[in-house]
């Protein structure tokens, strides 16, 4: 027959074992997992050594609230700084190296371009398009007047 702990055949007499309340018929091997009857004390198989799965812990790294989101008026900002230099969406595409109605989506707000093409167009421009979120928490709480496109542009530009 086999052992109800380890799966493996057991070789002569099983031994009768109290796991977590109930009986198991073992090996010699296992019985330190449990206790005979009689002797029963309470005995975790999980508590025992060899059986112990290991369950890695996950890093408790404090959430800091840093991440670049894309700022609302980008679409408005790319098609500006595109027609500020005369430049076709055509055109704009090229630089990018990306597709003609990508552009016209972004820039109608259709979508949100993807990081790698928000990096290319602020620096075709030298621009910014992404804002850190706690900048915003901290811009709102002045309770300042909204800035206007232009103001927006200068502050990233510094
Ligand atoms: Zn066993």
């Amino acid at each position: 027959m086999q052992c109800e702990v380890c799966g493996g055949e057991i070789r002569g007499k099983p031994v009768e074992i109290m796991v977590e309340g109930s009986i198991m018929k073992v090996c010699q091997r296992c019985k330190r997992f449990g206790n005979e009857p009689g002797k029963w004390k309470p005995f975790s198989l999980k508590q025992s050594p060899e059986k112990r799965v290991i369950i890695p812990k996950k890093k408790r790294v404090p959430k800091i609230e840093v991440e670049e989101e894309i700022i609302p008026e980008y679409n408005e900002i790319i098609k500006r700084e595109r027609e500020r230099k005369g430049w076709t969406q055509e055109k704009l595409a090229k630089k990018i190296s990306e597709k003609v109605s990508l552009i016209g989506k972004i820039e109608r707000g259709e979508i949100v371009p993807e990081p790698r093409v928000i990096r290319k167009i602020e620096q075709l421009f030298n621009i910014k398009l992404t804002e850190k979120v706690q900048d915003v928490e901290i811009r709102s709480r002045k309770g300042e007047i909204t800035p206007t496109l232009g103001d927006i542009a200068v502050i990233k530009r510094k």
